[in-house]
């Protein structure tokens, strides 16, 4: 019999599969669509993964090189992910081999075994007891005895270094027979028994039941649903309740929330709550843990998996339930490489694999309700707080012609001081980082400008330097302006370093916190902050839209947001939903027990129609007014969008590229006779150099989706081998989210 032809997905960006002989030696039967092989690539060696297997090959017989080791015995996916892999690559128009790779846990793509591993236990033999007689002048291996009799579900035979027990005598016992040894998967927590439930559950209000009840009726298929619950409504009871009958049923559930969430807040709530195996899958854990997290997700090992976005790729060998919190937010989407959207994909999971999901959210995104009205999904509302706590009221504070002491007006002042007096807690509210967003010459007009992007540095007077957030450019702040040499250089605008350093002397009697990426890099500094504020005492915290993450501060009672116009001037047309999703979640934060909350916004555009929606008639009021304008402008969600992304060292270049895509574009679009889709440019970048790069893009936009597929699907091959691909670095993002 001929030997087969391996067609591999390998990790380069090409869309396309690698044809190799089978390694020699390896019997036809072991060559399982899905396991890896390590293969001779150009100089180098990489891990692909086998997707067919094929009787002949385009490529010359001589030409065909060997697969050098096959490396699982089983697929190390399973089926389920595989398919979704598939249509992740066909959809996001990326290369088959990178996604896969990229779904591995990276222990698996440098060709670590795909199995757990395997570890000694060592147990007390049945009828060994302490004081045998053979062991009377045997110390050593009496306390070796005895440090096994303590460990119920047997001694890890890795301990034995850090317990100062030596080998010899474990043998010696072994040899006597009062110990015997068992081989297991070393990440094992004992099974489940007896009851899931650490904690008693809550009564559900009227409202959480109704959703509770709808969504476990649809438990053992595929249904979305859109759970829109105000801030402290009590949607994670809901989940957690929902969970429980997942696990009552023998399955396991997924959980993903935005990477901020996953603190120890969100996190102790589950483990409070129940007796089960939680598998963790964030950034913060190392290779190893990740790679046994995903294991023990895929053997059944595990019962509930909580991870941020790239954790929606983890084999579940019974999955339930797929629950995604927080459904709006941005970081579900990746923004480089594999740009995929968790919640659509979550979506798609759910439905290739016949189970529930369930999208959660106090400020929907405009996509999902238009989804729910087009009866796509299930909408749940929860419209009341949990617990009776009253919602917030806000406060359009115009502050056209005031004076503004650091961003802070005389009226919000004397809120201020009067919340503090009154013993509660003020947060304010200001998205940027730093002292301040620039450095001015109050004589000639400079401008402290990045030299790699076309941006300002921003001040960071702590640690004395200009920062570059769009590069990361860092360099010390001039004494004398570059261009006159005049000592007269000021910080122009405001920062939270900024605001924090002027709260503190407005208020000197109270503590003022700052908490934003610069203030809780260090590990440990956001638990400290948190224990503080929750001590209760009247304090102060400035901190960015980090602050507006479903954290639970009962002593706040006045929210401050010290800039909303941002949200309500810029190009991007999501731009005045993101805002008006962060004004709610920020005010959210405030008032969530006993004492009601207020929230005061800064504007200069204080008639504005959507932010006079937004703080008299609420979120949905907003949104459906904001729906309503992109169906009249055509944008999504009533249009679809991709954007083809290039950036090149020489001015220029980008564009060339580009104009050649478009001309490629135009033709396909006569030549399928596909209608309905524009293409838009190709223009600079809203920010046209970045770290010393120079960007363009052309958006291509669709009134359906299927033809801008068909069209995506065409063009790229014919992209791929343009001239210009070589010289610019080129990107295609599908519903891109910023444009
Ligand atoms: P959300 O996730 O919607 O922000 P949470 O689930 O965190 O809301 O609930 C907000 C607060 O209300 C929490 O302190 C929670 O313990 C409490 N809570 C939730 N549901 C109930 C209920 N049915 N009865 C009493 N308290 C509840
Ligand atoms: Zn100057
Ligand atoms: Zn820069």
């Amino acid at each position: 019999m001929p030997q087969p032809i391996l067609r591999l997905a390998l990790p380069s960006p090409l869309r396309r599969l690698f044809d190799y002989r089978a390694p020699a030696g390896v019997p036809h039967a072991a060559l399982l669509p899905g396991v890896r092989l390590r293969v001779p690539f150009g100089r180098r060696e990489v891990i692909g993964i086998l997707v067919e297997l094929a009787d002949s090959s385009p490529v010359a017989d001589d030409k065909l090189r060997p697969a050098l080791e096959l490396l699982d015995t089983r697929p190390p996916l399973p089926a389920a992910l595989f398919r979704l892999c598939l249509w992740t690559a066909q959809y996001y128009q990326h290369s088959l081999g990178d996604t896969l790779s990229w779904a591995l846990p990276v222990l698996l793509r440098q060709g670590e075994p795909a199995e757990a591993r395997q570890e000694r236990f060592w147990h007390l033999a049945e009828g060994a007891h302490l004081d045998d007689p053979r062991l009377a002048r045997a110390p050593r291996q009496r306390d070796a005895l005895k440090a096994i009799a303590q460990h119920t579900h047997g001694l890890a035979h890795g301990l034995l270094g850090k317990l100062q027990l030596n080998k010899d005598s474990l043998d010696l016992l072994l040899a006597k027979g009062l110990v015997r040894v068992e081989t297991r998967r070393s990440h094992t927590h004992a099974a489940h028994q007896g009851s899931w439930l650490l904690q008693p559950e809550l009564t559900l209000n009227g409202e959480q039941r109704a959703a509770f009840e709808a969504i476990r009726a649809g438990l053992g298929s595929f249904r979305p649903f859109l759970l829109a619950g105000v801030t402290g409504s009590g949607k994670t009871e809901v989940y957690l309740q929902l969970i429980h009958q997942v696990l009552k049923a023998g399955k396991q559930a997924l959980i993903l929330i935005p990477e901020i969430n996953l603190g120890p807040q969100t996190l102790a709530r589950f483990e409070k709550r129940f007796n089960a195996r939680i598998a963790l899958l964030h950034s913060n854990i190392n290779d190893r843990e990740r790679l046994d997290a995903w294991l023990a997700a895929r053997d059944g090992e595990a019962d509930i998996i909580i991870g941020t976005r790239s954790a929606l790729f983890t084999p579940l060998k019974n999955p339930g339930l797929i629950i995604l919190d927080e459904e709006h937010d941005a970081s579900y989407k990746q923004q480089e490489g594999l740009r995929y959207h968790a919640r659509d994909l979550a979506v798609v999971r759910a439905r290739q694999e016949n189970l529930p999901i369930l999208l959660g959210s106090a400020t929907p995104s405009l996509e999902s309700l238009h989804n729910a009205h087009a009866g796509r999904y299930a909408l749940l509302k929860l419209t009341q707080r949990a617990g009776g706590a009253q919602p917030p009221r806000f406060l359009r504070l115009d502050i056209k012609s005031r004076p503004l002491d650091s961003g802070i007006s005389g009226p919000l002042q004397q809120a201020m001081a009067q919340t503090l007096s009154a013993g509660q807690q003020v947060l304010v509210f200001l998205n940027r980082r730093g002292f301040a967003p620039s450095l001015l010459c109050h004589d000639c007009g400079w401008l402290s400008q990045c030299q790699r992007c076309d941006a300002r540095m921003t001040l960071h007077q702590r640690h004395n330097e200009l920062r570059c957030h769009h590069c990361g450019y860092v360099e010390r702040p001039p004494r004398n302006c570059p261009k006159c040499a005049s000592v007269d250089l000021r910080p122009v605008g405001a920062g939270t370093e900024r605001a924090e350093e002027r709260l503190g002397i407005l208020f000197p009697d109270f503590p003022v916190l700052r908490i934003d990426r610069d203030s809780t890099s260090r590990k440990g500094a956001m638990e400290q902050l948190f224990n503080t504020i929750n001590r209760g005492e009247p304090c102060l915290l400035v901190g960015t839209q980090m602050l507006a993450k479903g954290h639970h501060f009962p002593r706040v009672t006045l929210v401050a947001i010290l800039d909303a116009d941002g949200g309500l001037f810029s190009a991007d047309f999501r731009a005045s939903e993101r805002m008006a999703q962060l004004i709610v979640q920020v005010a959210g934060r405030a008032g969530r027990a006993e004492e009601a909350g207020k929230v005061i916004i800064q504007t200069h555009l204080a008639d504005h129609p959507l932010l006079v929606q937004l703080t008299e008639q609420g979120y949905f009021a907003f949104a459906e007014q904001a729906l309503s304008e992109r169906r009249a402008a055509g944008l999504p969600p009533f249009s679809h969008l991709a954007l083809l992304r290039a950036e090149a060292h020489k001015p220029g270049q980008a564009e060339v590229f580009l104009d050649q895509a478009c001309e490629q574009a135009e033709a396909l679009l006569q030549q399928l006779a596909l209608t309905g889709i524009e293409l838009l440019g190709p223009v600079p970048a809203p920010m046209e150099r970045r770290a010393g790069r120079y960007r363009a893009q052309l958006l291509l936009q669709g009134s359906a989706r299927a033809p801008l597929h068909r069209l995506l699907h065409a063009w790229l091959p014919g992209v791929e081998q343009l001239p210009g691909s070589r010289t610019v670095r080129w990107s295609l993002d599908i519903d891109p989210i910023d444009l």
